[in-house]
């Protein structure tokens, strides 16, 4: 049958986890469907605001905010009581880890039977191959606080699914959910926009065989076409960090009032407080503190096995660097190594650590003095 007379007989039948057939709906399509639907009935929090859950929080954080945990502190600051911490919020709902189980379950068999719709979308994502989740934003707004004994319930809806996008994980879909907290007077309390990417992670570096092992050392060397390695996120605390490294200068910042050094780089000395600082050239010699030889997942950009160390310089600070030059089953801690420069575009030079054979090894003693 030629495509102009395609009649309605020919149609598709629909069914939205298979292949579109040519002419009905793109996955984008059927993903837009989406938006706007409620994901559920109301959830219920399983329990009331509480001090006990609060108070187990606050350790857990090492937040010393008394509001928190103090009646009369808390009036003090203005409040009638203590009042829970406002990022506690989605605390209060969470469906608690069995139940998130058994969803998880349900959907890994295909079971879809009462799923919300957002389930749906994520059982339509798996399918078409964007299988690995990772939150990405979260952002709340609270309208008031909420204090022992307010009953928290919310309703959620699909607010926005992206387009497929390139990112550096791998192309996906950004699936944004807007939950609405209202309390036991049907209140609004607060509202969440919290934001997922849904991505089909990339293959192995070195080829589409999905075999980790196919992919040595070498297999991803001069790849045409590689990604280049995640930028740094600069600030104007790190950019010196990353400008030394582009001179070959290994550079820890150095606290102007007491000398104390710090890494990662950050605006205020924690032994003294000041916010005046400047740099220390640092000799390049250290010690594998501690380290990963990383397998998987493999990103396009770095070359595995990678191994990934928390390296002691001799200056006493420490920073995460690759090693490099030595077989990653030789890495031990306590090794000493040396930092070299590697440029790996030409905005990105990193330091990468290699043995040093005339170095001091790590030993105990040293370690403990
Ligand atoms: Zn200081």
């Amino acid at each position: 049958m030629d495509q102009v007379s395609a009649g309605p007989t020919s149609e598709p039948t629909s069914d939205p986890t298979a292949d579109p057939a040519p002419g009905g709906p793109s996955l984008d399509e059927r993903l837009q469907a989406f938006v706007g639907q409620s994901t559920g009935p109301p959830l219920q929090a399983p329990d009331p605001v509480n001090q006990p859950m609060i108070r187990h929080w606050v350790e857990a954080t090492g937040d010393h905010n008394p509001v928190y945990v103090d009646d009369a502190a808390a009036r003090e600051a203005g409040f009638a009581g203590v009042i829970a911490p406002p990022t506690m919020l989605q605390a209060w709902i969470m469906r608690g880890l069995r139940l998130s189980q058994e969803v998880d379950s349900a959907r890994a068999r295909g079971d879809l039977r009462g799923a919300s719709p957002t389930d749906q979308l994520m059982a339509m994502l798996d399918e078409a191959g964007f299988t690995s989740v990772v939150a990405t934003n979260c952002d709340q707004h609270y309208v008031r606080p909420l204090v022992p004994g307010d009953l928290l319930k919310c309703t959620s809806v699909i607010d926005a699914v992206s387009p497929e996008k390139a990112t550096g994980l791998g192309t996906g879909h950004f699936l944004t959910t807007r939950i609405e907290y209202s309390d036991q007077n049907d209140e609004p309390v607060a509202t969440m926009r919290f934001r997922i990417l849904k991505f089909k992670p990339r293959p192995p570096a070195g080829g589409a065989s999905p075999a980790p092992a196919a992919a040595g050392p070498d297999a991803a060397a001069e790849r045409p076409g590689r990604p280049k390695r995640p930028r740094p996120a600069l600030t104007q605390d790190n950019r010196f960090f990353f400008e030394g490294a582009k001179e070959h200068k290994l550079l820890i910042q150095r606290c102007s009032e007491c000398g104390t050094l710090r890494h990662p780089p950050r605006p205020s000395c924690a032994h003294c407080r000041s916010f005046e600082w400047d740099t220390l050239t640092a000799s390049g010699r250290g010690t594998v503190y501690s380290f990963v030889v990383n397998h998987y997942p493999q990103v396009p950009a770095f070359d595995y096995p990678l191994v990934v160390a928390l390296v002691e310089l001799e200056e006493g600070t420490r920073l995460v660097a690759n090693v490099d030059g030595i077989a990653p089953e030789d890495v031990a801690i306590g090794m000493p190594v040396v930092a070299g420069f590697e440029a790996f575009d030409d905005d990105l030079t990193l330091p990468v650590f290699h043995p040093d054979p005339g170095g001091a090894a790590a030993t105990d003693e040293t370690r403990t003095s």
